[in-house]
């Protein structure tokens, strides 16, 4: 085998013994997750936004960003529901450049798995702690969930691990929400078999055990556009695809129809700017048909302190290393006008 097995790593188990939860932290995750399930499955009209960095590639700006958003939430409590992105896992398009905290604890430095894992619990922590909020991830490497399942509100299945089996069974086994991005492809069918699957129970490997999930009534859909044959972004945020969504789930028969629309990625085919006038389109439909609005459950935005995006070893404070995001005076005004727009 050409590999070398350089560090055995330790087990969530162990990990989570270093670095426990505390009992009021536990506390507010419970009651945060009671408050997301009673938004998808309707009982709730509160709109969630899933909002932050692309990755977080820094412990301080992240949690300076996430302390800020507390301010907002604040504000907008009886509309808005802030879940703040803390992206540990990068799923690069070549495989190349930076793929997260989990493997890069600093960016400008060799992978280390043992810190990586050390840092992104640390900084998942920190965030409850200081903030009160638990946060969402992508599920990059399902085996690796266990290591922050106890701390996060909400998992996305990325663009590129949607068909993935072991990423849909997964997500068959967790008690929050999971949203399943339609592939770069753009086909939706591959996005509703993944909700489906995840909606049932099965019977897998999972961490060398074999393992049983109940079926997760939460997954969803998430709409990030898509890449036609010619390379070029094209977006489905529109009026069209959110009524022929509502169509979809309507032909399968699943538990709580739910989409997130992402406004970045191939919708806004990455000109952050775009998320604002992609956001107030989206909030315009709902008012405009009771089924988009019953339909779509919020909005995952790309924000960050600094507007844009830098490459590695600029060292910006606050500016994304992946893809662009809208800064914090444009985000907070986003979040203010969607308030008022509800
Ligand atoms: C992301 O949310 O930053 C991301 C990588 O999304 P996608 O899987 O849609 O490309
Ligand atoms: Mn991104």
């Amino acid at each position: 085998m050409d590999m070398i097995f350089e560090k055995k790593l330790a087990i969530p188990m162990e990990v989570k013994e270093m670095y426990p939860i505390s009992a009021a932290d536990s506390q507010i995750v419970d009651r945060r997750e009671a408050e997301l399930r009673r938004i998808f499955t309707g009982e709730s009209d509160k709109f969630l936004l899933v909002i932050g960095p692309c990755s977080a590639d820094n412990e301080d700006s992240v949690i300076d960003y996430i302390t800020r958003l507390r301010t907002v939430q604040e504000k907008v409590a009886d509309k808005i529901f802030i879940v703040p992105r803390i992206y540990t896992g990068k799923p690069r398009t070549t495989g190349d450049g930076y793929k997260g905290m989990v493997h890069q604890p600093d960016p400008s430095e060799k992978p280390d798995l043992f810190k990586g894992i050390i840092a992104i619990r640390k900084l998942h922590m920190r965030a409850l702690r200081e903030t009160g909020f638990s946060c969402a991830e992508e599920m990059l490497y399902p085996e690796n969930h266990k290591y922050l399942d106890d701390l996060l509100a909400y998992v996305a299945i990325g663009a590129r691990s949607v068909e993935n089996q072991q990423h849909r069974l997964t997500a068959s086994g967790l008690g929050i929400p999971v949203g399943m991005k339609n592939p770069t492809s753009g086909d939706l069918e591959v996005m509703m078999n993944a909700i489906t699957a995840a909606q049932h129970r099965h019977t897998f490997i999972y961490r060398g055990w074999q393992a049983h999930s109940m079926g997760n009534p939460l997954a969803h859909a998430i709409l990030r556009g898509y890449v036609n044959k010619q390379g070029h972004s094209m977006p489905n945020y529109h009026y069209e695809d959110l009524a022929h969504l509502w169509e979809l789930y309507e032909q399968r028969g699943l538990q709580n129809p739910a989409a997130i629309i992402d406004t970045n990625h191939a919708n806004s085919g990455k000109q952050y700017l775009e998320q604002i006038r992609i956001a107030k389109e989206i909030l315009h439909n709902r008012r405009y048909n009771p089924n988009i609005a019953s339909l779509v459950k919020g909005l995952m935005i790309e924000s960050y302190i600094e507007d844009g995006a830098q490459k590695i070893g600029e060292g910006c404070y606050g500016k994304s290393i992946t893809d662009p995001c809208l800064g914090w005076e444009k985000t907070e005004r986003l979040i203010l006008d969607i308030a008022d727009e509800l």
